[in-house]
């Protein structure tokens, strides 16, 4: 069998559990980012291994995603996660009115999902308002945002794969209309070379749009910031979302020592230049303090903002960005013209592995190779092998 030259762009979770993947099809794999690892997106959000039951009511096929590659990812990353469950709690009569849809979408979606009262809620988490009037506990998880896409470098590594921090794509180089490898600047050395690949897979979150245009194709990709708000101390030892569909402020996850609130949601062209609107860090002490109102003393440790890759057209909820679906799509770009090329994009830091999948399945596809994925079944190696 030829031995296969497949290039990723990108190391989040995304471009690791891709490189993870094909590393394991038995391809020749080199990923190249800019900066370090989980430097994007993966290393910035709330660390919740969602249980899918945010999109229960709204967003389906994000919510089956997220189960389905939550049960998958305790299996073979076991020790990446505090299996603390999580609630969503009503506060109001609204609350509880959504609470029929939320339970109804819950077991539409295969989603666990068991009410409680609000007696038993305080039970579990002493701190809830004391307007709580239910709650539903579902299967949230924490988990370390950089230390299980850590596991899938580790993987891929010792399978072979070669992962090039500090190099940034600048070019994506073709003959005719097949892409042919890329061309990068290193940071350290400040030098441009090329590197030639049979297949090149675009896995750079929000940035991917701008990576395809480099190849001349288009990716409807929005990126769409959210601010977060670390306080000392854990208010709570369930992850504890607000039942109402999403919006503000409407997540509170235990990470370690802290308790990090989120988060908000707006547009943006340019996924460098962020901002951290003040506005929405109050936001977060605001809506944050009506599930768990020691929020307001806490003392701060951080705030800061990261930008989600949704897929939506550049019209479609120019706002906030919070009717964009959260699942993820592949994108061959032979569809336009351009061969040797694929875009993953969209998805959640939860269904990293699922996204791999379907990328992975594409491009064999396309290199003409029988290969399946072996990733559901392959335990990750620990995080520490990544630097060993
Ligand atoms: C506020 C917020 C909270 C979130 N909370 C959660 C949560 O709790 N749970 C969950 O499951 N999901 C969450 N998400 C979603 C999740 O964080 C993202 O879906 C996921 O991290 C995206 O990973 P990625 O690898 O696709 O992108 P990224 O992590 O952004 O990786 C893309 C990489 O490409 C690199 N890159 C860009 N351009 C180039 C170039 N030219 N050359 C080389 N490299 C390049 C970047 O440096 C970056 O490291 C949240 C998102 C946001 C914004």
């Amino acid at each position: 069998m030829k031995n296969f030259h497949a290039l990723i762009v990108g190391g989040g979770g995304t471009g690791a559990a891709v490189a993870h993947d094909l590393a394991l099809r038995g391809l020749r794999v080199t990923l190249v980012e800019r900066g370090e690892v989980t430097s994007g997106t993966t290393g910035r959000h709330h660390g919740l291994l969602h249980s899918g039951a945010r999109y229960a009511v709204n967003d389906q096929e994000s919510a089956i995603e997220c189960i389905e590659e939550n049960l998958i990812l305790r299996r073979i990353a076991p020790g990446s996660f505090e299996e603390n469950d999580g609630l969503f709690v009503a506060v109001t009569e609204e609350d509880v009115e959504y609470s029929h849809a939320f339970i109804e979408g819950c077991a539409e979606c295969g989603i666990p999902a068991q009410r409680l009262t609000a007696a038993e809620a305080f039970r579990l988490e002493p701190n809830l308002s004391a307007e709580t009037i239910l709650a539903v506990r579902i299967p949230d998880a924490t988990m370390d945002a950089m230390r299980l896409p850590l596991r899938f470098f580790a993987s891929a590594k010792s399978n072979g794969a070669e992962i090039k921090t500090y190099t940034e794509v600048v070019g994506i180089t073709k003959r005719g209309n097949t892409v042919r490898g890329i061309r990068v600047m290193d940071h350290a050395t400040a030098k441009h070379y090329e590197i030639g690949a049979d297949i090149v897979v675009n896995a750079t979150g929000p940035w991917s749009g701008q990576v395809a245009e480099m190849a001349g194709v288009d990716v409807p990709i929005r990126p769409s910031p959210g601010v977060m708000l670390a306080l000392r101390g854990r208010l709570c030892n369930m992850v504890i979302n607000r039942m109402t569909p999403s919006g503000d402020g409407d997540i509170i996850v235990p990470q370690r020592g802290l308790s990090v609130v989120g988060t908000s949601s707006w547009v943006v062209d340019n996924p460098d230049n962020l901002g951290l609107p003040k506005d929405h860090v109050q936001r977060m002490y605001d809506e944050g303090a009506k599930m768990i109102p020691r929020v307001l003393d806490a003392p701060f440790r951080a705030a800061w903002s990261a930008a989600r890759p949704l897929i939506g057209e550049r019209k479609a909820d120019a706002e906030s960005g919070r009717a964009l679906s959260r699942t993820f799509k592949c994108f061959d770009h032979a569809d336009e013209g351009v061969e040797g090329f694929v875009t993953i994009t969209g998805g959640k830091a939860t269904t990293l592995r699922g996204m791999a999948e379907a990328t992975c399945d594409v491009v064999v596809e396309k290199l003409g190779l029988e290969a399946a994925c072996r990733t559901r079944e392959t335990q990750l190696l620990p995080f520490e092998a990544y630097y060993t």
